[in-house]
């Protein structure tokens, strides 16, 4: 792993620095120094230096050891604080990034641009009066954004903005279930394995109060809810009673609603669960294969099998699933472009309502080492996540949400293609973050969202399960503070009447 000292006068910007490092370099080792260390072999020292002349910030970056070179980058000083450290940040980012890709001769899919919603750039210019056009080629040129990965950006946010736009008078409502059969090596979700259950019955009685809660603060300030998304973890995993119990209790709520369960773990679902599901009026759901090579389903602790996966799909179209998701994995360990080729050809034929890619994204770098294989390296992961956008569009799908995380193989992306008007609006208004979340369970964080200016305030449940039980009451009590927030939008705030 590559070692990087970063000095700069302002190391506020040490961590901006590092994460543009970390495009062309994935996992990085960074200190932030004042002193001046002769870099070792696996080593590099950045120093950043910054002089204002006449209006105008010089930012300078140089690099000694592993990588060696310099760039430079100007912006415009500005009154405005806060435009001023949006403007000096990214500068910084720019000049960091001109010299690594100088010295590396690596461009990356995404160039400079190391945040989660590459699209929020675009709807950003797009506010401020620029076309889409515009805004894209303004992405790409300023962030070194390769043709193909704004043409992505584009065709998202075109399918986006044909979707009904949240209400400010609604929520999207999470339930997390953080239970799972077993542990998958590259999670980074702060699930647990369900073990002898013991603590499935307390944790579903402690969700069913925050729920009564939740429905007393939502009828308090006038709000309904728009859409319903069960997640974890695998709420799957549940036993049949248990789930039961959770669907039941949130019927007042989704009738006639988009109405999502991940059923994720193929080995988690049968008639039972299918049927429950069912008579509660769920819409959609995910099986999801993450691959149909079982010799990586083994090694990534999946505890399942394809024939499972074939076999959970066929009975849940059986029953009469109309609407469901796989989610597929690049990048996965031991694979080849061949092998994910082959999971490419096996999802195409069972035609599902969307498709989900990701690239995997392993956060701990003592993870690598579980496989005991390598990893697909990022030019073949990108060859895997052209070859999906491929399938999905033979598939008649189009791509109409995405994000990106750190650690991504190849410094890719998330994308999901769904038929047109198989789009789960839940997903979209999260990742965008243009709708209010009101999340319950264990790890949940709940978001107000301004209706303009992109203001959030966020609220988020304890992720320990145990804890959460424990401390239920006050997970109910931080979103009555959470839509208490005065000043934040007072069209927000419910007629008189309906204050209790
Ligand atoms: S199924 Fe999902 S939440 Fe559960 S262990 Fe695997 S990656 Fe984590």
């Amino acid at each position: 792993m590559l070692k990087v000292w970063i000095a700069a006068q302002d190391p506020r910007l040490a961590n901006d620095m590092a994460d543009v490092v970390r495009i062309f370099y994935g996992q990085i080792n960074y200190t932030v120094t004042d002193a001046s260390p002769v870099p070792g072999p696996d080593e590099m020292l950045l120093i950043l230096r910054e002089e204002r002349t006449d209006g105008l910030v010089d930012v300078t970056v140089r690099a000694e050891g592993a990588v060696s070179g310099e760039a430079r980058q100007r912006c415009a000083d500005c009154p405005d604080a806060l435009e001023f450290k949006r403007r000096r940040k990214r500068a910084v980012k720019l000049a960091v990034y001109a010299l690594m890709k100088h010295a590396t001769g690596v461009q990356p899919p995404w160039g400079a641009l190391t945040g989660i919603r590459p699209t929020r750039l675009v709807y950003q210019r797009m506010e401020a009066g620029e076309t889409l056009s515009g805004a894209l080629d303004w992405v790409r040129d300023t962030f070194d954004v390769t043709p193909a990965k704004a043409e992505l950006l584009g065709q998202i946010v075109s399918v986006q903005r044909a979707l009904p736009p949240p209400s400010p008078r609604q929520v999207e409502l999470y339930v997390g279930i953080p239970f799972c059969v077993s542990r998958c090596t590259y999670c980074s979700f702060s699930s647990g394995e369900i073990g002898n259950g013991a603590l499935v019955d307390p944790y579903v009685t402690a969700l069913l109060d925050e729920i009564a809660g939740v429905r007393e603060l939502l009828d308090a300030r006038g709000l309904t809810v728009s859409t319903v998304y069960i997640g974890g973890g695998t709420p799957t995993a549940l036993p049949a009673p248990a789930l039961r119990r959770v669907l039941e209790a949130l019927v007042p709520w989704t009738q006639g609603k988009e109405f999502t369960v991940e059923a994720g773990r193929p080995d988690t679902i049968d008639r039972e669960k299918l049927r429950i599901m069912q008579s509660v009026g769920v819409t959609r759901i995910s099986i999801n294969p993450q691959t149909f090579h079982d010799p990586t389903l083994e090694r990534i602790g999946r505890r399942h099998t394809s024939a499972q996966t074939l076999q959970a799909y066929a009975l849940a179209r059986s029953l009469g699933f109309d609407d469901i998701n796989m989610d597929l994995i690049a990048g996965l360990p031991g694979e080849d472009l061949a092998i994910f080729l082959s999971s490419l050809d096996q999802a195409r034929s069972l035609r599902p309502d969307s498709l989900t890619v990701h690239s995997l994204a392993i956060k701990h770098a003592s993870a690598l080492h579980l496989y005991g294989v390598p990893l697909p390296d990022g030019r073949m992961t990108a060859g895997m996540m052209d070859a999906a956008a491929a399938c999905a569009h033979g598939m008649g799908l189009r791509p109409y949400y995405m994000y990106r995380q750190k650690y991504m193989a190849g410094a890719l992306e998330n994308v999901a293609y769904a038929l047109p008007g198989r789009e789960c609006l839940y997903n979209v208004r999260m990742m965008e973050e243009t709708g209010h979340i009101i999340a319950l369970g264990a790890g949940g964080i709940s978001k107000r969202v301004a209706p303009t200016g992109g203001k959030i305030v966020r609220a988020p449940n304890v992720g320990d399960i145990a804890e959460y039980i424990r401390r239920v009451g006050e997970m109910v009590q931080r979103k009555r503070d959470l839509w208490s927030v005065k000043d934040f939008d007072m069209s927000l705030e419910p007629p008189p009447d309906q204050e209790r």
